[in-house]
């Protein structure tokens, strides 16, 4: 289980410098929620070998009256995901009623919280640090973000009682288990009617265990002779016990489901069109490189406007994503369900299938000599062979001269070509270019 940082405190006081000194490595952005919830941000961060999610809050400023009410939803909502909170406070700003106010909501939390003071850069630290003890958070964690100073220490500090390796399934265990896809979407959108619905289909064998990842729960079931592995992000299934209450949307869990999964199911809601946050998961999908199956669910009674209307709104904004199979489904009557099969099976196997050099240099060769590439500052962009890179998603590394001058519009072709005559569905494709000059 990856932990998860949320970074909390009031503007400038440094989350967003720390955030990219977590970060820096490439990929290491997850997703960028800007706009959505204001400025949370995750990120994926591999710092000295040590793995976790970052979760930078934007601010709170202390001007929204009252750290109840003030207290910024997603902030509350980021502190809530995280195992650890890094509550940033500034050295060279010295204490404020803010930071006292934060503090008192951060007493309240049943979570680590980390008392971490920026900016000791050219101070002199322990003297001008310690009048932040009056915030009855504990030991300081003095760190200067922007010179990298003391972070090293400080996940050491916050992150020594997390076993260091992440114990990673092996593939073929994977394999063994079969498609694994996630269910993912914001609520109420009827995830856990679906994944009722899949469960409850006739010839469905369940064996049931409890979750590994976060709360995301793994169902294994068998249909038809293949086995299939929901991961649960509505937590259908989860065990009843006094603790839990309502299940809720948590993105840090939609994340990680997608992440683990080879196949997700994005349920959107029709009776409510396409809303900011349906888009938000489907960039991660696509980010991510997942095979993607979008279920348009509550089809059923939908009048005839929201039926156009949705279809219109489908094709204006999904325009990008010309891979995924798209669903009208009503997991509450079952209609269109079974078909949904068809696709998961699809992208799975588009996929997870392995390509095979000589066919993939054919494809390459024949695309070439069809529709060949620009010149170049008077020289042909030549494209020579091509080999597989990798799955899930597919990879195609094609090797040549001048290959970093490839044209997008060409790539598109490239990647066209591939996707027809290799028949991939459901799944993105990637493809690298190596030159040799
Ligand atoms: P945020 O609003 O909390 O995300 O704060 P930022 O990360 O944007 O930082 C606010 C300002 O403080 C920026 O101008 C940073 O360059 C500066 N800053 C961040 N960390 C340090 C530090 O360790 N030392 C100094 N001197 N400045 C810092
Ligand atoms: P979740 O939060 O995504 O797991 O959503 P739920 O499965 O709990 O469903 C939310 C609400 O939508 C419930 O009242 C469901 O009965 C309803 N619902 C789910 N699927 C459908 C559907 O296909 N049609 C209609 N009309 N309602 C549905």
């Amino acid at each position: 289980m990856i932990p998860v940082i949320a970074l909390v405190g009031r503007p400038n006081v440094g989350k967003s410098t720390l955030f990219n000194q977590l970060t820096k490595s490439r990929d290491a952005l997850v997703a960028d929620y800007s706009g959505l919830t204001r400025d949370r941000k995750y990120g994926n961060a591999n710092y000295e070998g040590r793995k976790f999610v970052v979760v930078d809050t934007g601010g709170i400023s202390g001007d929204e009256q009252g750290i109840d009410r003030g207290m910024a939803d997603q902030s509350l909502a980021a502190i809530e995901e995280a195992d650890r909170v890094f509550f940033l406070v500034d050295c060279r700003a010295g204490m404020t009623a803010t930071d006292e106010m934060i503090a008192e909501h951060l007493r309240s939390v049943n979570k680590p919280v980390y008392l971490v003071v920026n900016k000791i850069d050219g101070l002199h630290a322990e003297a001008q640090s310690a009048e932040f003890f009056a915030l009855g958070l504990g030991e300081l964690h003095l760190i200067a973000a922007s010179h990298g100073r003391g972070i090293k220490q400080l996940i050491e500090d916050a992150l020594e009682d997390i076993p260091e390796s992440v114990v990673e399934e092996d593939e073929e265990d994977d394999a063994a288990r079969g498609i694994r896809m996630a269910i993912v979407g914001r609520p109420n959108v009827g995830k856990s009617t679906l994944v009722n619905r899949l469960l409850g289909e006739d010839r469905v064998v369940v064996y049931d265990h409890p979750g590994t990842t976060r709360d995301s729960i793994y169902i294994d079931y068998e249909r038809n002779d293949q086995s299939y592995t929901i991961i649960d992000t509505a937590g259908v299934r989860r065990r009843k016990s006094i603790r839990e209450t309502v299940e809720k949307f948590s993105i840090v869990k939609s994340l990680q489901a997608i992440d683990d999964a080879n196949v997700v199911v994005l349920v959107m809601d029709a009776s409510e069109g396409l809303v900011d946050q349906d888009l938000h998961l489907l960039g991660h999908c696509i980010k991510r490189g997942r095979a993607l199956v979008v279920a348009l669910n509550k089809w059923d009674g939908l009048p005839e406007e929201q039926r156009d209307y949705v279809k219109k709104e489908l094709n204006r904004r999904l325009v990008f994503l010309d891979y995924a199979d798209i669903h009208f489904i009503s997991a509450l009557h079952g209609t269109g369900v079974g078909h949904l099969y068809e696709s998961i099976d699809a992208a799975y196997e588009s996929a997870t299938q392995k390509l095979n050099t000589n066919q993939v240099t054919r494809i390459l060769e024949d695309a070439v000599a069809t529709h060949p590439p620009p010149l170049v500052n008077g020289r042909r962009i030549k494209l020579r062979y091509a080999h597989a890179g990798g799955q899930n998603p597919p990879l195609i590394v094609i090797h040549g001269n001048q290959t970093d001058k490839v044209p997008a519009s060409y790539v598109r072709y490239l990647e066209k070509t591939f996707r027809r005559v290799l028949k991939l569905a459901g799944t993105p494709l990637r493809l690298e270019f190596k030159g040799n000059e």
